[in-house]
């Protein structure tokens, strides 16, 4: 029995389409290496043939890992799980969709070993396949990100990096519900290396990333890491009242000069300004409040159906398997999946 030494994360959502592709590229790669290694496909509630399909695969390539979630519970949420299941010395993380190539997992191991650094980031030195659209969000999401959380945000280092197992460590004990880890990592500061690749486009499919998602990241992201937003009102607060000061001056002194102040519109103005400035506020300070009243639920922000471990003889270690305040598993899973340790959940 020998330890694993890769593990690969790749978090799933109806990515039936391109699965075969997926293995197909990153099993030559993984095999190349001659290392103990564990393809760990986390299947986000799919609701395509993605787990069937997955299982099939796994017929004969058996470093290969199913575990599913219950329900789609998103990408970070799936990582999540990903991590927690993996028992490699190095641990990387992959988009399923061959937008970030299997072939680059060899030069971040060189890269990893050859610098003695904990991390290394794939850096999407050049993103022409995507859309307009997204170039420009993801631009001003790392923009904003740097500004807001810190200069050690990476300029365009997605979810595709390497990590050590002390970083895995260290990510999983974090207690947060839901890390965003593209910002987690590099706030921890362990030593980082980068990796530059050509994004391709996705290989099959369609994006699993709508707006709603990509706009849910980066209110997780910027809540996660700065309160700046709440000084939003403040500002907006005295910048009002300073108007307002103003305003009373002026009318006094129309009112020395004999002058009648017309009313109604500067005052339906005035009102309409300031409801809507309170309204923002108590929408910034709700994303805040609400974020922690779902931290002190403190419900699990994922649940395992199944997990087919690894079946290649390599030992997974104790905590290979350790799962997060998730309870046992109701539902058989199906007939080859080994069944998860009942564990009641932590209250
Ligand atoms: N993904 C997931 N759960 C979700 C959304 C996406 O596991 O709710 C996975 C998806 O299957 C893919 C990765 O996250 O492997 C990145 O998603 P996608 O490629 O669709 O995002 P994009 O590249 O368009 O930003
Ligand atoms: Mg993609």
């Amino acid at each position: 029995m020998s330890r694993l030494t890769i593990s690969v994360v790749a978090p799933m959502y109806d990515e039936r389409a391109v699965l075969d592709q997926f293995a197909a590229r990153l099993r030559p790669v993984l095999d190349g290496l001659g290392e103990p290694y564990e393809v760990i496909a986390v299947d986000d509630g799919s609701r395509d043939a993605t787990v069937a399909r997955l299982l099939q695969l796994r017929a004969d390539w058996p470093n290969l890992r199913v575990l599913s979630l219950r329900r789609n519970v998103g990408h970070q949420a799936a990582l999540s799980a990903g991590l927690h299941a993996a028992s490699g010395d190095w641990v990387v993380s992959i988009d399923a969709d061959l937008q970030d190539p299997p072939s680059v997992i060899a030069e971040m191991l060189a890269a990893a070993r050859s610098r003695g650094v904990d991390v290394v980031y794939g850096v999407r030195a050049d993103r022409r396949s995507d859309s307009v659209f997204k170039r420009g969000t993801a631009s001003l999401y790392y923009r904003l990100m740097r500004r807001l959380a810190g200069p050690w945000v990476g300029d365009q280092a997605g979810d595709f990096r390497l990590m050590s197992r002390a970083v895995v460590d260290v990510l999983n004990d974090l207690p947060e519900q839901r890390p965003v880890y593209r910002l987690v990592v590099p706030s921890l500061g362990f030593a980082a290396a980068e990796v530059p690749y050509t994004r391709a486009p996705r290989a099959a499919g369609e994006t699993k990333y709508p707006l709603g998602k990509m706009i849910r990241l980066t209110l997780d992201s910027i809540t996660g890491f700065s309160a700046a937003p709440l000084r939003i009102a403040t500002w907006l607060g005295m910048i009002s009242f300073l108007v307002c000061l103003a305003l009373i001056v002026g009318g006094f002194a129309a009112w020395a000069a004999g002058g009648t102040v017309p009313g109604w519109t500067s005052l339906y103005i005035a009102v309409l300004l300031l409801g809507g400035i309170q309204l923002i506020c108590l929408g910034l300070l709700g994303e805040y409040i609400g974020r922690i009243y779902a931290a002190t639920q403190n419900r699990p922000p994922y649940l395992v159906a199944f997990d087919t471990s690894t079946d290649n003889g390599f030992d997974t270690g104790d905590d290979g398997l350790e799962l997060r305040r998730s309870p046992a598993t109701s539902h058989p899973p199906p007939a080859d999946c080994r069944r998860q340790p009942a564990r009641q959940a932590e209250v």
